[in-house]
Order: C-alpha cells, then sequence, then structure tokens
C-alpha cells in the first residue's frame, strides 16, 4: 500500500482507536481561563489568549498632541500596547491601554546613509516593501512580522544568525513620551544613558512614537529548507552557524530529526514562499501525540517515518517575504538565551528531560544564534548567545513542561526573553544584567510615580 505520510499518520492514529487503546490527548489537558467580572469595557487579551484584562480605557490616539494630554491626564497605570504578539504579561491594567497603531509608516529617510525614520507603532510586515522601494533592508527579522517597531525594541525581540543582532541594536535615535507628557528625543550623542535604557525597556520608561532605523542595502535572500538526523547534524550546527547569514533549527520531540534552515544573499531568479506546509506538520505531531503519547517507542518510530524523506525546498525572493513566515497554530513559548558555546549542550539536556518527563510535548524545540549588543536590558548583552525556545499547545497547560526547562536555563545563566514566559524577578535579574541599577536610575528619573509600571513590571524591577 502507497501511504502519503498523513495518511500514515492517521491510520496509525484510527488503528490505535480500533485496538481500544488508551488516547492521551489535548482534551484531558485542556486548562480552562477564567474571564474575570462582567463589565461594560472593553476586554483585551494577547495573541495567545493567555493574558486578559478589562482596562477602564482602550485609546489609540492619532496626533501627538493628543497622546500627550492622554497620557497627562489619564489616572492610574497607562501600557502601551502594540500587536499583543508577547505571551508574558506586559500589557494587562485595569487602568488604561494606550496603542500607537496611528503613528505608523515610513517619515522620512537618507538614501545615502541608508537611514529610516518610522512611526514606532509600524507593524514589521507594513515596513518591507516601503523599505524596499527606498533601497533598503532591515538587517535581520524574526520569525514572524506582525509585531510592532515598538514592540520589537521593547522585548529585545531578534531573529537569527551568528552575525546577525536583534532588532533593538539595529536603532540609532528614539524618540517618546515621558510620564510627564514630555518628548524625549535620544541617540549615542543626545541623552545617551537614556538611549542605552530606552532601546529595550519593556515599555517602562515612556510611549515610543518615532524611531530611525541603520538599514543595509535591499537584497534578495534564497531561503533552504531539509531535515537532517539530530546525531551527526549536532556535530555540524556550529560550522553551519559560520557559513550562512541565518541559520536555525528545530529539533523534533520523540524523533532523531531535526528541520534546519538557512538564509543566504543570492542573486537567483524569484521562487515564491506560496503556502507553508508547518501547520499541516505540527498538526500531524499533535495526533501522534493524541495516539501514541503512552508509548514513546512506536511514537519515536512513526514520527521518522513521517519525517524521512521529507524534500528539501529552496525560495528565493526579496528579504521581507524571505526572513519572516506564517505561524497560525496557537501557542504560549518560554526561550530563554545562553552564551553562545554552552547552547548545544543545554539543547541536549532539554531533549533528553522533554523525552523522559513530558510526553504531553509535540511542538519542536526552537534553536537560534544572535550577535551580542549593548543596549543595557538586552538578553545579548555584551554576550553572543543561542536562543533555546520550547512551545505548549495554547489550550494545554503549559506551567510543568516550562518549570522542568526553565531549571536547566537557570543552570546555564540563561536570561529569559523578556516578551516570553518565565519565573524570575528582579533580584534574578540584579544578577544577570551588568548594568541593571544603571536602568532602574533611569526608570525611577523619567517615571519615579509608577505610572508605566502594572503587577508584572513592579515584580521585574522590584519596585
Ligand atoms: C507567533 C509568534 C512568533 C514570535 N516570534 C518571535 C521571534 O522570532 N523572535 C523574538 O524575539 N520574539 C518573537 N515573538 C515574541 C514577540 O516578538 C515579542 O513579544 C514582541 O514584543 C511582540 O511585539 P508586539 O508588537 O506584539 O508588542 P506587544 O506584545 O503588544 O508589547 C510588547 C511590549 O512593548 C511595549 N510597547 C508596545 N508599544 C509600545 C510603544 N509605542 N512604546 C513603548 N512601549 C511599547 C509594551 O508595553 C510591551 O511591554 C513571537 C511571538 C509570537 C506570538
Amino acid at each position: 500500500m502507497n501511504l502519503s505520510k498523513r495518511d500514515l499518520i492517521k491510520s496509525a492514529a484510527f488503528g490505535s482507536l480500533a485496538l481500544g487503546l488508551p488516547l492521551k490527548g489535548a482534551g484531558a489537558l485542556a486548562q480552562t481561563n477564567t474571564t474575570g467580572p462582567a463589565t461594560q469595557r472593553i476586554p483585551w487579551q494577547n495573541w495567545s489568549g493567555l493574558q486578559k484584562c478589562y482596562p477602564a480605557r482602550r485609546v489609540a490616539p492619532k496626533s501627538l498632541d493628543e497622546l500627550t494630554s492622554l497620557v497627562k491626564a489619564a489616572p492610574g497605570i497607562v501600557r502601551p500596547v502594540a500587536s499583543g504578539h508577547s505571551f508574558q504579561a506586559l500589557v494587562p491594567t485595569d487602568d488604561t491601554i494606550v496603542s500607537l497603531r496611528n503613528f505608523s509608516g515610513l517619515l522620512s529617510h537618507d538614501a545615502d546613509n541608508l537611514q529610516a525614520t518610522l512611526g514606532a507603532g509600524s507593524t514589521l510586515g507594513s515596513i518591507g516593501a516601503p523599505l524596499s522601494a527606498i533601497g533598503q533592508a532591515l538587517p535581520n527579522m524574526p520569525d514572524i512580522d506582525k509585531q510592532t517597531l515598538a514592540g520589537s525594541f521593547s522585548t529585545g525581540t531578534h531573529g537569527t544568525g551568528k552575525t546577525l543582532s536583534a532588532l533593538h541594536d539595529h536603532l540609532i535615535g528614539l524618540k517618546f513620551l515621558t510620564a510627564a507628557g514630555d518628548l524625549m528625543t535620544c541617540s549615542a550623542d543626545e541623552n545617551s544613558e537614556v538611549f542605552n535604557a530606552a532601546r529595550v525597556s519593556l515599555g517602562s520608561l515612556g510611549v515610543m512614537t518615532e524611531c530611525t532605523l541603520q538599514n543595509l542595502p535591499n537584497t534578495r535572500l534564497k531561503r533552504r529548507t531539509w531535515v537532517e538526523k539530530i546525531g551527526p547534524f549536532l556535530e555540524r550546527a556550529e560550522q553551519l552557524a559560520e557559513d550562512n547569514l541565518s541559520f536555525e533549527f528545530f529539533y523534533i520531540p520523540f524523533s532523531g530529526y531535526a528541520l534546519v534552515t538557512t538564509i543566504n544573499k543570492t542573486d537567483d531568479p524569484i521562487v515564491p514562499r506560496g503556502t507553508s506546509a508547518d501547520e499541516d506538520g505540527l498538526m500531524d505531531l499533535k495526533a501522534l501525540r493524541d495516539m501514541l503519547g503512552w508509548f514513546p517507542a512506536l511514537r519515536h518510530w512513526l514520527t521518522d517515518l513521517a519525517i524521512k524523506g521529507t524534500e528539501v525546498e529552496e525560495h528565493v525572493d526579496e528579504w521581507w517575504k524571505i526572513f519572516p513566515s506564517e505561524r497560525r497554530t496557537r501557542f504560549n513559548e518560554m526561550e530563554y538565551h545562553l552564551p553562545q558555546e554552552t547552547g548545544i549542550a543545554a539543547l541536549k539536556e532539554i531533549r533528553t528531560a522533554l523525552e523522559r518527563q513530558h510526553s504531553e510535548i509535540f511542538f519542536p524545540i526552537e534553536f537560534r544564534y544572535v550577535r551580542e549588543d549593548d543596549a543595557w536590558l538586552s538578553p545579548f548583552y555584551q554576550r553572543p548567545s543561542c536562543s533555546i525556545a520550547v512551545h505548549c499547545y495554547y489550550e494545554e497547560d503549559h506551567k510543568p513542561y516550562f518549570k522542568t526547562i526553565e531549571a536547566i536555563h537557570q543552570r546555564y545563566d540563561g536570561r529569559p526573553h523578556w516578551g516570553k514566559l518565565h519565573t524570575r524577578n528582579a533580584a534574578d535579574f540584579a544578577a544577570l544584567y551588568p548594568k541593571w541599577s544603571d536602568f532602574l536610575e533611569v526608570r525611577a528619573t523619567l517615571d519615579p510615580h509608577g505610572k508605566f509600571l502594572n503587577t508584572h513590571l513592579k515584580s521585574v524591577f522590584g519596585v
């Protein structure tokens, strides 16, 4: 019989059902989120649905004057919100949520120096074509393009590549509104201490309105994706990181394989990406977990069978169509950034812990490289890093798995992604960030009454 991979998985699943074998599935693990008291307020929730709140005011000012009046007059806490793609409780408040969606688009540019000034509320996806049209390219992009510029800088959002730094490292100037209602301009030459603090600041110093980026010449890229046996692949992962502009891989749990992606500059003709099969692949892994979570050896064997022989894919296009992908399946995520030389050893420990203790997990482990930078709260501050991310289906309880993995990251001096789930607090951060107290000083000067601090940020900053 000639079965496709999906048929193979389905038939294995139905075989289990027909035999009356026990199922361990999403239903058994599903958690119900409570929705709080019903009010006239407009609810807010993040992309994964984990973070929710019922703010008294949700506002989207159209001008700087309107924003200034709002921030000055707002009673209680003010939290800037963007695309809501952070997993952590950075935004929730009962008071005021302010969106900068009307502060977007390309405002001006310097063609000779490849610099561009943009509205801080621009989504990454919306600036690709305009930047390309003026001959500029972002040096790197994260896995998706739904985030805004301000949201990305605020949490240290990054892509992957040994020589490529996170998005905030390409900032050369920034404007933001302080708690007092003053427009602060900062750069390496103007208010430089504030600039060092503000580039990654979790929306705690004020509301970013404009940013200026140092870009690269517009470029065409080739994306290559393939699967490879994890053992020999890990032996050459470091070399692949050296040899390619952008390099990442996913270890597929309960399998012997990694899914690898490289991105490099090219002059080849365009081969568009089309619709990605990644989401189908994820649902196949979920089906295997649902049906065979109780039988790891069979799960491993069938997963390998389904993956083996996956064809190499190559696509060529403009940078902004090649870097980001579509992520339609919702999940919660934890990601830590570790000293680069320890990354592979940590990954091996995480793989073992996952496969010994967490048969409920089917999401692959993501492994990336990020170059160091000098923003005070950058997770990559003076440290070339490897980033290891673990994911859990949004309807299922992520806490037991994330707790196991977070303990491993702690032993490796990992710094958590500010926008993703972690349980660390001010005392931990004081030890992890050399410029922690300098940042706290700038924050206390700019916002002495904690106008921008919600419950989560009070815990982060120990206020
Ligand atoms: C599917 C998915 C894929 C992802 N992929 C990656 C990835 O590849 N790499 C990576 O590093 N991260 C990734 N993330 C995490 C994401 O990039 C960050 O959490 C990012 O901060 C989200 O940006 P946002 O625009 O949605 O901002 P929000 O989540 O809405 O806000 C994030 C922070 O920015 C602050 N903020 C927003 N606007 C302003 C403003 N105008 N002024 C001041 N502060 C502001 C908020 O107060 C908050 O503290 C991913 C998330 C998801 C859901």
